[in-house]
């Protein structure tokens, strides 16, 4: 069978390995000359397999208000009248329930777990090399009601067999001596030995590179690629002046995706999340992480990567709900670089540019895999904040459908139309 997959980040990347691997022909196309330069280039690096409940939540529609009312806020919301953002705003409110919070939070930790299982596999057969390692992941809190509303949650992740240990402020600190956060201010933390990091741009080139040297799979790189529709069938896609033609098509454009289903004629339920990130080397030793760290209530990550020449950390955070908007918006990053220095010490000079990527969020957090309303064209995105975790266990679950062999995980949990 001959697939075309749509979209060289992390998640058409990881497609192809696992296509190729169980025999398809594959063809990769995407609108950059280099693959894994979209949201995959300058994530936050954690392989977040524990934390994965979703941002829509009781809690979250508790302080929505505040967060819609604060300029400073880690989340920004601009307005429009646009009616697939108001739809995907309403479905957010819909899922903002204990119920589809639990729901989303088991299906996501079997996907998760996949995930992991699909990433040592690809990691050993391909020999892949990204930095990654179990670094253990701390998650601070400085509000008394995150901090007790992420006890519940590590309570009932728990009862599904994730391993979290809640720790007072005092210890958080112990745990972490690299953070610079006054006693006192922190209310507690969750530490989850087991999670890991790594880096997701290093995969991509790696992962491309193998790729390449497979005789069964090429790349078609440098074009937006647009829909040929036949009957109502995807047949081809248009890159420049030529037409892909497969058998089958795999949507992995990521923030693009609801621009592609749009011309293909269906609606996709996913908004670009638009987050920086920045990364700079530690001053000394006492300033390094030794853990991956999150700033709960900042909404910053904090990532440790070891790399040849020198461990450097990767800072990454906020959330705007800004439309298809990639460019840098200087005071947005600065809160990221102010957040920082309110948590580590670090040299704000490091990196000035900084890096800006679009998440692309569902209304659930859950990504959408399975078949489209569109024949030939199947679905593999949408995987918001959890991308570069959630990649290798989407890739595996797309082959499984597409192939129509069992499922590993419960398919209809991340069906098109749940
Ligand atoms: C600030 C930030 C921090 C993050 N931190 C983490 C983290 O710590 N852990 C984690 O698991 N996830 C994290 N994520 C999420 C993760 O990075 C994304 O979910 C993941 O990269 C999505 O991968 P993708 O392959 O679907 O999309 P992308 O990497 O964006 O790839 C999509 C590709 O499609 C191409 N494309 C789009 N439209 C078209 C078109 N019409 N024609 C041709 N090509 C097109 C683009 O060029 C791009 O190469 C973070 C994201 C951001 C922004």
């Amino acid at each position: 069978m001959r697939v075309c997959v749509l979209g060289a980040g992390v998640v058409g990347l990881a497609t192809a390995w696992a296509l190729g691997e169980a025999g398809c022909e594959v063809v990769i196309a995407d609108a950059e000359t280099k693959p894994g330069q979209g949201a995959s280039a300058g994530n936050g690096a954690q392989l977040s397999y524990n934390f994965v409940a979703p941002f829509a939540s009781p809690d979250t529609l508790r302080h929505l208000p505040a967060l819609l009312l604060d300029p400073a806020a880690p989340i920004r919301i601009a307005p429009r009248f646009d009616l697939d953002f108001l739809r995907w705003n309403l479905a957010f409110l819909r899922a903002c329930t204990g119920r589809m919070e639990r729901e989303t939070t088991v299906a996501q930790l079997a996907l998760a777990a996949l995930s992991r299982t699909e990433l040592d596999r690809l990691e050993a057969a391909a020999g892949l090399h990204f930095y990654r390692r179990v670094a253990g992941k701390l998650v601070v809190y400085r509000e008394a009601n995150s901090f007790a509303a992420a006890r519940r949650q590590a309570e009932r992740q728990r009862k599904v067999g994730a391993e979290q240990i809640v720790l007072d402020g005092a210890a958080c600190l112990q745990q972490e001596p690299g953070l610079r956060i006054a006693p006192g201010v922190l209310h507690g933390g969750v530490y989850t030995p087991s999670e890991e990091l790594g880096d997701s741009a290093a995969f991509c080139e790696g992962l491309a590179a193998k790729l390449a040297q497979r005789n069964s799979i090429s790349f078609a790189l440098g074009s937006r690629v647009e829909p040929v529709l036949r009957g109502g069938k995807l047949v081809a896609v248009r890159a420049n002046d030529t037409e892909i033609a497969a058998d089958c098509f795999v949507l992995c454009l990521g923030s693009g995706s609801a621009a592609f289903a749009r011309a293909c004629g269906f609606r996709l339920p996913i908004q670009s999340m638009k987050g920086y990130s920045f990364t700079f080397r530690p001053r000394d030793r006492s300033a390094a992480l030794r853990h991956s760290v999150t700033d709960a209530d900042r909404k910053i990550v904090f990532a440790p990567l070891d790399r040849p020449d020198g461990p450097v950390i990767r800072a990454a955070g906020v959330a705007d709900l800004v439309g298809d908007d990639r460019r840098i918006d200087p005071k947005r990053l600065d809160a990221v670089r102010r957040g920082t220095a309110d948590a580590l010490d670090v040299d704000l000079d490091s990196d000035p540019t900084g890096w800006a990527g679009l998440r692309p969020a569902t209304p659930d957090s859950r990504p959408i895999v399975g078949p489209s309303p569109i024949p030939a064209l199947f679905l593999n995105t949408g995987h918001g904040a959890l991308g570069w975790t959630l990649a290798c266990g989407t890739a595996r679950l797309t082959t499984e459908l597409l192939l129509g062999q069992e499922p590993s995980v419960r398919a209809a949990d991340f069906a098109f139309g749940r």
